[in-house]
């Protein structure tokens, strides 16, 4: 096997990494491209989009098309208001072959480093690659959070993450459990209803906030854009008075309003469910919201409210961690959460050329923040070059020129 050193020749490292090939790593790639920066994009699957392609079979972006293109290609037209996720696949192919992005594919980033031309990228493969400038972008939901109730390991029925969850065919006439409401949980739970399963079940420990994906021909996102920079209680009072209108009580169903404010629970890092289904399902009571699911013990799962159910399936929708510990954790740039400290064009201090995209979760559209965070990190990108450019020519002069980077301070963040 052909393995690559890392050069301690700053000239031969390359001008730009990016890890991951998912809509954030493209689009960064392709913003650079734009001005003239050919990126190397590493992705440890067999290619682009590998999470989208891995999402179950029902799944359309629940923001609209025109809100959610990468920089330099719309989505197109044709693949209509909510796009399923056979076509943003589509479209993350069409996006990188459109910009003739360097993608990498089968090559597992495991760990980065400082080096002498900026940073060295260590591979499972035993492959190293330098770097003048790194772009982290491996993904928000990275690593399924495995679910840890006490007597799990004892349960005999069918077990299994939503992260598993592909499509309902295998849970037809089966009582299945679904732990968790968040977005992935409560489709999960109409599709298993629509699907066929015998009975759905939906086990809450905090209720939801739920949102209309569109009411009126007026989508959820735009609501969330124009409010995202006002203060958090405006934002939670808004959207008590909104549910008010656009969402029934479901309190008698087991699904009682939260008591938290909507902007609130954003800001911890949970987002509004956005109906595609669920209300219509738990009034008909074809989804039935239980109790938090608190331990298992053999056939049996154990509610917080002292009941025993004992379902044939658990689909554990315990969501995600960002799995960034391993690769950057030892270089001090992530919080306590495991989230990067600096975001965007910024880079944490003590580590220029280091930057991340894909760590925030907004209501104003994830695939919407990565377009403007990939136009802002080439630009910040560009500029550096430009600097380093001009010191290079500066010192052949005989001048001493400091590199400077925006930066926010280790615990500090940006967004
Ligand atoms: C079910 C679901 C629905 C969503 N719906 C919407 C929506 O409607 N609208 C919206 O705006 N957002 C939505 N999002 C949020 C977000 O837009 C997507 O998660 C999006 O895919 C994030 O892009 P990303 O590039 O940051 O991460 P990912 O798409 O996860 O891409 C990360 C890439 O990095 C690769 N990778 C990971 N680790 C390594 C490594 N060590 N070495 C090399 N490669 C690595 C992965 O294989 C992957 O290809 C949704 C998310 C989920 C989970």
């Amino acid at each position: 096997m052909h393995v690559r050193r890392p050069s301690l020749d700053p000239a031969s490292a390359e001008p730009v990494i990016v890890l991951g090939a998912g809509p954030g790593g493209l689009a960064v790639a392709a913003a650079l491209a734009r001005r003239g920066v050919r990126a190397l994009v590493l992705e440890r699957s067999d290619a682009v989009g590998a999470s989208w392609r891995r999402h179950y079979d029902r799944l359309h972006l629940h923001t609209p098309r025109r809100l959610s293109g990468l920089p330099g290609m719309a989505i197109p037209r044709r693949f209509g208001r909510w796009v399923s996720r056979d076509d943003v696949v589509r479209y993350l192919e069409a996006y990188a072959a459109r910009h003739h992005l360097r993608v990498r594919t089968g090559v597992e980033v495991t760990r980065v480093e400082r080096g002498p031309a900026g940073w060295v990228v260590r591979t499972a493969g035993g492959e190293t690659f330098t770097a003048r400038e790194l772009v982290v972008a491996t993904g928000y939901n990275h690593t399924p959070v495995p679910p840890r109730w006490p007597g799990v390991d004892t349960f005999t029925g069918e077990l299994l993450h939503a992260a598993d969850y592909r499509n309902p065919v295998p849970f037809r006439g089966r009582d299945v459990l679904v732990v968790g409401v968040g977005n992935t949980g409560a489709e999960i739970a109409v599709d298993l209803v629509e699907g066929g399963a015998g009975r759905v079940r939906l086990a809450v420990r905090t209720p939801p906030h739920i949102v209309r994906r569109s009411s009126a021909g007026w989508p959820a996102q735009l609501t969330g854009i124009l409010v995202r920079r006002l203060p958090v209680p405006v934002v939670d009072r808004i959207a008590r008075l909104l549910a008010l209108v656009e969402v029934p009580d479901l309190g008698r169903y087991g699904l009682p309003r939260p008591r938290t404010g909507l902007y609130s629970r954003v800001k911890e890092g949970s987002v509004p469910v956005q109906d595609v289904g669920l209300i219509d399902a738990v009034r008909a009571g074809t989804v039935e919201p239980v109790a938090a699911l608190d331990a298992v013990d053999g056939p049996d799962v154990l509610l917080a409210d002292g009941s025993r159910l004992t379902p044939d399936v658990v689909i554990a929708a315990t969501g995600y961690l960002r799995g960034l510990e391993p690769i950057v954790g030892h270089l001090g740039v992530l919080d306590a959460r495991g989230l990067p400290v600096a975001h965007g064009p910024r880079t944490p201090v003590g580590a220029p050329g280091l930057y991340f995209t894909g760590y925030t979760n907004p209501i104003s559209g994830m695939f919407r923040e990565l377009r403007i965070d990939a136009v802002r990190i080439a630009r910040a990108v560009a500029r550096r070059r430009a600097r380093a450019g001009g010191a290079r020519g500066a010192r052949a002069g005989g001048a001493r020129v400091a590199v400077g980077d925006p930066a926010v301070p280790v615990g500090g963040r940006t967004r």
